[in-house]
């Protein structure tokens, strides 16, 4: 066997030779679809390395250890990449490496940027996936570079997490290989995702997701896509959708590293793809679901307008090597829950202890954790869906899957011991039920609310009370606005400061208080410049203790015996006063920039004193109050049931947080799985609570508005216009649905109140 081979060379049952990613390559490249061109080196000529240079039963010794033990399993690693970087390779397999590296860039013309990719294969079962365990080295250069990506390649091979995987899966060390893929880089002007047939109902419809630049931006859901669906049918084109596409990664031509910058004006909301483009797309979508008998999740790219296609993985499964099951018309129920994100998704468990494991979450994954935390964001952005053991229907899963448009199922109590890592499961995270296996079940009807995020255009009724948006993400910013809602209702800022990995604390501390300002104001400016003059209400910083403690500098933070009604919120601000300054003077800046539709929210307020002291310290950092508005929440009965104090001293506008005020009204715990059939927004009291509000305000001229999940739900939205509410603000994904059911309550007002004048 040659220590390498081009791709063209191998096929499906070369598993053993180059490993799964390269047999997929090679096949792809033999049933004429367009793969950007490479070669692999072989397992066998890493086999041979190790054992001509002497280091394979050091190496075999080196990994005996207990992969529980982190230190142990950190030796191991180093000890065995040592060797591995350090041995000499055998002169003929350097040479054979370099050498097809120079043919390469002969066959394309130039000196070619290659992608160095590992693709590793175990000797008695050649189909085992490792995917994901090992590294890739892209935009590599010149024969030498190559050549030692190669060896890192092969090195990486023994990093703890492959380590660790191999042992949990009963794996030999000794039985693995590692084969490495070079391939031309392609630098793609614009490129994305694609499934060859309608990914949760199964029909023949192509759907493809397309952005600008490079992929990455689609695969980690930084940006929201064009989308096209096309009928294997008929070849044609059914629906068509363009959003407004805020970034692309490029490659830097300079450095070469990959770079986000903004997408030029003139492209934002231009069409990614031409009509040609996306019949092609889609005709290789048919082929490789032919091809494989399964469909199939591809990503594309497009490059001087030669379309290629990077990647070909069984929808959902990920190369883990597992087909997916037949769909059941009706499955067995594993568990039940909280239908928290609604949506169904199918897939393969990935149990997650912290955010350090989320690599282990691959698009379409059904991610499974105790509870989520904000550093665990990215998994969710490509999971297929998410299941938690605690949390009730406002708690951070909930509220970050349904921006998302996550299918979601909370407060299983039982979800991480019950599953196991690969179960492939179906979640239905509207009525909150996991079942086992692939299960057909109907996917909701879409409603235009639910198109908005991805999809269809829709008409808007006109209402009096303002429709307006929840926002925690500032990369859902661009979706948000494409529901065209009057404004963001409640931009949380917890989520960007907590996913920074450092406490605001961390930042004083250290004298890095104007980075910290820099991220606050970065973050707060992509929503504030999406929404545009629309009004965009920031609420100051609300996150619990125990949120903190996690992230560098949170090491002091205290141990609250319920965080729930603990040390967050305007409390913490009024204490802290250093890091409220800081937030302060990121409003401060963003007026400056002209963002003047930035508003002030004060969350957890429960007496006038500590509105009046937050705008002493506003007033004594030079905010001009005048001309920005300040308002507070109302989630705790004392700020309701005194809001006449806080009209007399001047707030411009109050929000419900009916997430907290439930809870602290009916003394339910929001995260506590165990009280949550009593959690009830539309509980007499709260409901009471908030007309008398609503009627003071209504009376003194102040704005009144909803932000707790509560405003998404219809039959609250009806109750509060009749109640005379401003303006509500939904989830994303509610908004339409929320425009509608005000719409028509509007009309049965004015319709009642013409009929009772007759
Ligand atoms: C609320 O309490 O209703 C609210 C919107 O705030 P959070 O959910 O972030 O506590
Ligand atoms: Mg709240």
């Amino acid at each position: 066997m040659d220590a390498v081979v081009w791709l063209e060379e191998v096929g499906k049952n070369d598993l053993s030779v180059v490993g799964g990613k390269g047999a997929s390559l090679g096949e792809m490249i033999n049933i004429g679809v367009p793969v950007p061109g490479g070669f692999a080196v072989t397992a066998q000529a890493f086999r041979d390395f190790i054992n001509r240079a002497g280091i394979a039963k050091k190496l075999f010794e080196a990994l005996k250890v207990d992969v529980n033990q982190e230190s142990e399993l950190h030796r191991a690693e180093e000890a065995a990449k040592k060797l591995i970087m350090e041995a000499k390779v055998p002169e003929d397999i350097e040479k054979a490496i370099k050498s097809r590296y120079e043919e390469l860039c002969k066959r394309e013309g130039k000196q070619v940027f290659v992608a160095v990719r590992s693709s590793a294969t175990a000797e008695d079962l050649p189909d085992a996936s490792f995917a994901g365990q090992q590294e890739t080295f892209l935009n590599m250069r010149g024969a030498e570079d190559v050549f030692n990506a190669v060896r890192k390649c092969w090195a990486s091979l023994y990093g703890a997490r492959a380590i660790f995987y191999r042992v949990e899966q009963g794996f030999e060390h000794d039985k693995v290989n590692l084969s490495a893929i070079v391939q031309k880089m392609v630098d793609s002007e614009k490129s994305g995702v694609m499934f060859s047939s309608q990914p949760s109902t199964g029909e023949p419809l192509v759907v493809i997701e397309g952005a600008w630049g490079l992929g990455e931006s689609v695969v980690s859901g930084s940006v929201s896509p064009d989308n096209f669906v096309v009928d294997r049918k008929t070849r044609n084109i059914v629906s068509k959708y363009i959003a407004a596409k805020e970034i692309m990664i490029i490659r830097d031509p300079k450095t070469q590293k990959t770079v986000t910058i903004k997408v030029p004006a003139e492209k934002r909301e231009a069409i990614v793809l031409t009509d040609n483009e996306a019949i092609e797309l889609a005709k290789y979508a048919e082929i490789l679901e032919k091809h494989y008998g399964i469909p199939q999740d591809i990503e594309w790219g497009v490059e001087k307008n030669k379309i290629y296609i990077l990647q070909s993985r069984p929808i959902t499964t990920i190369n883990n090597g597992k087909k997916p099951a037949q769909a059941a018309a009706s499955g067995k129920v594993l568990f039940t829950g909280l239908g928290a994100a609604p949506g169904v998704a199918t897939g393969f468990v990935r149990i997650i202890a912290s955010g350090r494991e989320l690599d282990k979450v691959k698009p379409g994954d059904i991610m499974v954790t105790k509870m989520t935390m904000p550093d665990m964001v990215p998994g969710m952005k490509r999971a297929g869906a998410i299941v938690t053991d605690e949390g009730g229907m406002a708690c951070h899963a909930a509220i970050v899957s349904r921006e998302l448009g996550c299918p979601a199922v909370v407060g299983t109590k039982k979800a991480t011991s019950l599953l196991k890592d690969d179960m492939e499961v179906t979640v239905d995270g509207g009525k909150g039920i996991v079942y086992e296996g692939r299960v057909a079940l109907a996917a909701p009807a879409k409603t235009a609310s639910a198109a908005s995020g991805g999809g269809v255009v829709f008409t808007k009724p006109m209402t009096a009370t303002e429709i307006k948006v929840n926002v925690s993400e500032p990369d859902r910013a661009a979706a948000a606005a494409d529901t065209m809602a009057d404004g963001v209702g409640l931009l949380r800022i917890e989520h960007m400061i907590l996913g920074l990995g450092k406490t605001p604390n961390w930042y004083i501390k250290n004298g890095k208080s104007e980075e910290y300002i820099g991220e606050l104001v970065k973050g707060i400016k992509v929503v504030a410049d999406a929404f545009y003059p629309r009004p965009v209400w920031v609420r100051t910083l609300d996150a619990p203790t125990d949120e903190f403690r996690a992230m560098e500098g949170g090491e002091g933070e205290p141990h609250e015996h319920n965080p729930m009604l603990g040390w967050r919120g305007i409390r913490r601000d009024l204490t802290e006063t250093d890091h409220f300054r800081l937030e302060i003077r990121a409003f401060k800046k963003l007026h400056e920039m002209g963002l003047t539709n930035v508003g002030i929210m004060l969350p957890m307020v429960q007496h006038v004193r500590e509105f009046q002291k937050a705008k002493a310290i506003m007033v004594d950092e030079d905010l001009d109050l005048e001309k920005i508005d300040v308002g507070i929440m109302v989630e705790t009965p004392g700020a309701a049931l005194t809001i006449e104090d806080f009209i007399e001293d001047g707030i411009d506008f109050v929000s419900f947080g009916t997430n907290d005020l439930t809870q602290y009204t009916l003394a339910v715990d929001r995260n506590n799985e165990n009280v949550a059939g009593l959690y009830s927004e539309l509980h007499p009291a709260i409901l009471k609570l908030i007309e008398y509000v609503v009627e003071r305000c209504n009376e003194a001229g102040v704005k009144t508005s909803i932000c707790g999940q509560a405003g998404s739900y219809p039959e609250m939205a009806k109750r509060l216009v009749e109640i005379g509410i401003t303006s509500i603000s939904a989830n994303i994904d509610a908004v339409a649905t929320v425009r509608e059911t005000v719409a028509r309550s509007e009309r049965i007002l004015m319709l009642n109140a013409l009929r009772n004048r007759k």
